[in-house]
């Protein structure tokens, strides 16, 4: 694909039909999509480091999708921003993954972390692993040290970049490659691997030799915290690791990511091409 014949297509910016404060009209959105879909991850990166960077960033827990978007930023904008939600609660093998990043890219991963007072309080009330006790109790948990602290890591972003994929998971299935975000002040999500299967992901990290969490290599085909997340068996669904206890009673979701296709508005791939739906 031609970077020339991208650009061509991409549509002008149309301000004055945008609602104030929106990054994006739904209308832009819906004809960017059409331009980046089928198109390669890099393409949309590149368009969207030239529109929005330094008031973009990918939010990275470092799984092996995140990986793969910090090579690709890297080599497009070496000043590239990354921000994590340590939760405290983080594997080992992760930390020892965000460092060999650091190291390897020269990029300085800005950290966001729970508010010790809240966790000191949830803790005080609930215990430490209240997570095993109720679906309640988990989403607590999730939404003290993961959600809050990343609507702070988003204020001040015109635009933020996920590794989601449609194939890990029913809630994501829908996802489209470039969607507006209401739970955050109608900022730009952007998911440059929406379209892309798990041998895709491996197949550029052998390609770049990109380091990666070394619990892939342990059956933990998504990881997140420590007490949340198990290794799968051959023929597992790929989030069966995560909040396992949980069997099938709740989606396999900590409200960063949950069924953003219903609630913001996006474009669904469909037959016909593609369709903007907002509900
Ligand atoms: Fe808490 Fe587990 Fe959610 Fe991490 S994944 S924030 S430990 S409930």
């Amino acid at each position: 694909m031609s970077e020339v014949r991208v650009r061509s297509e991409i549509p002008s910016p149309a301000s004055e039909e945008r609602r104030s404060g929106e990054v994006l009209s739904l209308e832009e959105i819906h004809q960017l999509n059409e331009v980046f879909e089928g198109k390669p991850a890099e393409a949309l990166l590149e368009w969207a480091l030239e529109r929005f960077h330094p008031r973009i960033a990918l939010a990275s827990s470092f799984g092996a999708e995140d990986v793969v978007l910090i090579d690709m930023l890297w080599r497009i904008q070496p000043q590239v921003r990354v921000f994590t939600l340590d939760t405290w609660r983080l594997p080992t093998e992760t930390y020892d993954v965000i460092d060999r990043i650091r190291e390897r890219y020269g990029i300085a991963v800005e950290i966001y972390t729970p508010d010790p007072a809240e966790v000191a309080e949830m803790v005080r009330a609930h215990g430490y692993n209240l997570m095993y006790r109720s679906i309640e109790l988990r989403k607590l948990c999730c939404h003290v040290r993961k959600v809050k602290p990343l609507e702070r890591a988003l204020v001040g972003l015109d635009a933020w970049i996920t590794g989601l994929r449609r194939e890990q998971a029913v809630t994501r299935a829908h996802v489209a490659k470039i969607e507006r975000d209401r739970a955050h002040r109608d900022c730009v999500k952007l998911n440059p691997l929406a379209d892309w299967s798990w041998e895709q992901v491996w197949a550029y990290i052998r390609q770049h030799d990109v380091p990666y969490n070394v619990l892939h290599d342990r059956g933990y085909p998504s990881i997140g915290c420590a007490p949340c997340t198990r290794a799968i068996q051959p023929g597992e669904d790929p989030r069966a690791g995560r909040w396992w206890w949980e069997q099938d009673a709740a989606p396999r979701e900590c409200g960063l990511h949950v069924a953003e296709w219903a609630r913001v508005g996006v474009v669904l791939p469909s037959e016909e091409g593609v369709r903007t739906s907002e509900t």
